[in-house]
Parts: structure tokens; sequence; C-alpha cells
């Protein structure tokens, strides 16, 4: 999401007169696009801006900006830290960002705060996001999120969920398969929540229909999927529509009922799991993998059991996880953080071990099977490509560069936990 958000500020400069630069040293702007999800992240924003000071002093007419959720949530007060810090821009309001910057090189200000969250009640549309990928793009169907975990800061710093017209998304996604663009990542904090707020009103199973009968697009991906909003709908889209891909991100965050209830996800232990075993009863293979948070407060060592066994149950494709760290004005951050950091890190070591050796299992099945894959880059030894599957893993194979962007047949001959390699048999198609 931060990345579309970068491409779309970078599109509106571009369009607005500003180029690229790879050298910050000679740049006439510096703009860092944030994230406040973890506090880790959001203190290395600060890290960043402080290391452009030297920079600063000696451009003075540089100017330096902050976007996204760390902007939003600070507001005036990044101003107060940052010596020369000129633009601060909520995560309602980038698409000012030309604008705000005439202001600045006019002399009209020294700097300027824009957080404002009420402003625009529908998500702006964007004609020309500058795209780093000729044949990849994330799309959005939605944006905000309704659904308040108690431990998540989005809610508060991206607000309320809004659904885009479905006919300004097939429009932008025919656009972009005229132009080449072969795979769709549809994105939304919580996709399944999609409204058409046009008076067609479709639902997410609705519009993943209509772009999946889209004629030129090769694959479409979404994410994120709340557990208590995937249903069937969706799934019966999935399988009849062979363009989506055979891939499904469901974020658990913890295997505890207790922990869940506490965390506010709106679904228990079970009935995570009977969303599970309704993927796996479905005729296809489905590939899924999820988010976990360790050391919640109140998280107790049977509690963190629960969570290792639902791995094990689930037998996940892939999955990220995290230490919990308590975000501002959350419902958990009035709660005691009652895990010891130690401890919370033991806790994600055995996670992620686990995990580790439920990886290597999953892709040593792989092995023998045929696959077409999308050739994404170049790998890390010569001649080696680097591609995703359907499912979304990552195959290394030999080949020519020229199959950057094509689709190609492949047969898995080695697997480790995070990738597979693999042996051409077939020329592009
Ligand atoms: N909308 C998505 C994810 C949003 S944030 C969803 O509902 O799943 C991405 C992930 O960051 C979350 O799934 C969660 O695992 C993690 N996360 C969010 N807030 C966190 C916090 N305070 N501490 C640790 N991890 C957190
Ligand atoms: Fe955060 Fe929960 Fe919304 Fe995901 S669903 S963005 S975790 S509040």
């Amino acid at each position: 999401m931060n990345v579309l958000d970068s491409e779309k500020v970078a599109g509106l400069l571009v369009n607005a007169g500003w180029t690229l630069t790879a050298a910050p040293d000679s740049a006439d702007l510096v703009l860092y696009n944030t994230c406040s999800v973890r506090e880790k992240a959001a203190c290395r924003v600060y890290a960043h801006l402080g290391q452009m000071r030297g920079l600063k002093r000696r451009r003075p007419e540089m100017l330096l900006g902050v976007m996204g959720c760390v902007a939003q949530q600070e507001g005036e007060e990044m101003i107060r830290q940052v010596d020369g810090l000129n633009l601060v821009v909520g995560t309602r309001r980038w698409h000012l960002i030309p604008q705000h910057l005439d202001r600045l090189l006019d002399g009209e200000a020294a700097a300027i705060v824009d957080v404002e969250m009420d402003a625009e009640p529908v998500p702006v549309e964007v004609d020309n996001v500058l795209r780093a990928n000729p044949f990849r793009a994330f799309v959005t169907i939605m944006e905000g999120c309704d659904n308040y975990c108690a431990y998540c800061v989005v809610p508060h710093v991206r607000g309320r969920e809004r659904s885009r017209p479905a006919a300004a998304i097939l429009g932008e996604i025919r656009n972009l398969t005229a132009r080449g663009v072969v795979e769709v990542m549809l994105l939304g904090q919580n996709v399944n929540s999609y409204r058409d707020p046009s008076p067609r009103g479709l639902t997410f199973a609705g519009l993943l229909d209509e772009i999946a009968g889209l004629p030129d697009l090769r694959r479409l991906r979404f994410t994120t999927s709340h557990p208590k909003d995937f249903d069937r709908d969706v799934l019966d889209v999935m399988l009849a529509r062979p363009t989506i891909c055979r891939q499904l991100h469901l974020p658990a965050q913890s295997g505890s009922s207790a922990v869940l209830q506490a965390m506010n996800r709106k679904y228990t232990r079970a009935e995570y799991l009977a969303k599970v075993d309704m993927i796996r009863a479905a005729p296809e293979e489905f590939s899924l993998s999820s988010d976990f948070i360790v050391g919640f407060p109140g998280e107790s060592a049977a509690d963190f059991e629960e969570t290792l066994s639902l791995l094990e149950y689930v037998g996940f494709d892939s999955i990220f996880s995290f230490m919990y760290s308590p975000r501002p004005n959350t419902a958990a951050a009035g709660w005691a953080d009652t895990i010891p950091v130690t401890e919370k890190r033991e806790r994600l070591m055995t996670l992620q071990a686990l995990q580790e050796r439920i990886q290597r299992a999953t892709n040593r099945r792989e092995i023998g099977r045929e696959h077409r894959v999308l050739v994404d880059g170049r790998g890390r030894e010569p001649d080696q490509l680097a591609s995703r599957t359907d499912t979304n893993k990552i195959v290394h194979f030999h080949g020519p560069s020229n199959l950057i962007g094509c689709f190609v047949d492949v047969r898995i001959t080695g697997a480790s936990s995070h990738t597979l390699q693999a042996e051409r048999i077939d020329h592009r198609s």
C-alpha cells in the first residue's frame, strides 16, 4: 500500500513538472513516505530525517517533506522536532502535495502541515500513477478501516472505510492491461468489506468476478482479507475464474480465542479454522499466508501454545510475524504491556523456527510439480531469474533476461524454506 501511495505521489509530481532523481545529494525535494503500524518503523522515520540534516545545511534551498501514517499521527510535532522540515502531509491529503510545494517555492510559507482527515469523503482518483513495474501493478479498491482491532493504528491514521466506484477500478485496470500489465494486485485493509458506492452496489465478490473477466488480464491477486469477512461467495468466484490466483492472505494474529477476543478480531480460533477447512475442502489447492502478533497484553504461555498449534494445523505457505508494540490512540495502548521484551523475542523466535520447519516441508512437496511462473527479474546468481507461481511462491531458474515479464513453464527441482529451484520445460507464453 505504501509502495502504491509513493507511486501515486511520484506520478502527481512528474505530472506537475518534477523529475525523479536517484541521488538525494542533488535533489530539490526529498519526500519520505512513512509507516506507523509498528513503533520501530515510526522511530526509523526520525532517524532518516535526522540524516538529512547535513544535506539541508549545505543546501538550504532543498525541500524536505514527510507523508504517510507517521506524518498523519505526528502532524505539527514533526516540524518542532525536525530542523529544516518543510512539509508534513497526512494520509488523506497527499494529492495536494504539488500545490503545497508550489506555495513553499513561492515563499508563501517556510513550512506547511496538512493532516486534515475529513476533507475527502471518497478515495482520490489519480490518472498518472508512476509505476515502477511495467507488467505488474497494485490497484487500490478501498481505503481506511472500520475494524478497530485493539492493537492497530490504521483506523486512526487512515480513517474510515471508503470504496472506489467499480467503474473507476475497472477503467484503471483496462488502461493498465492496454499498456502491457498482466498481473494486478487489488489493495485494501479489508478488501472483503468493499462496497461499490455507485448504484450498482457491487460486493467484493461481484467486483472480483468483473475484473477477472477483463480479456487481457492474466493474473489477479488481492490483499488483505479479514478472516471474519472472507466467505464462500468469494471462494466460489475464485474457483470459477482461473485468472484469480490460488492464494489467500488471511491474517490470524493469534491462535487463542481469548487473545483474539481481547484483540477485537471478532472471530474465534474455531471460526478461523472453519474458514481454513472450507478453503482446504475446495477442489483446488490454495496457498495460505497469515500475520501473527506475539506478546499481546495478557498473552499467556498457554495462549502462545495455541498459536503454535494453529500454525501446525494450517501449514501456512508463509507468514509475517511481529512482536506486539503499543501504538498511540489504540485501545490496547491503555493496557499494561505485560510481556517483557525478552519473552516477546523468545516467542517470536519459537514461532519463526516452527514456521521455517513447516515451510521447508511444504516446499519440498513441490519438487517434481510443474508451474507456470511470471518472471519478475534477475536472481542473485548469474543467468538466474526470479519468478512467482500462481500460488505466490518464489521460483529461481536459469534463463535469459528477455524472459522478464513473461510467463514460463517450469518444473520444480529443489526447495528450501523460502524459495524453490526449477528448470524450464517450455518457452515463453
Ligand atoms: N489490514 C490488515 C493488516 C494491517 S497491518 C489486516 O487486518 O490484517 C499489518 C500487520 O501488522 C497486521 O496484520 C498485524 O499482524 C501487524 N500489526 C499491526 N499493529 C501491530 C502492533 N501494534 N504491534 C505489532 N504488530 C502489529
Ligand atoms: Fe488494523 Fe484490524 Fe483494520 Fe487490519 S482490520 S487494518 S489489523 S484495524
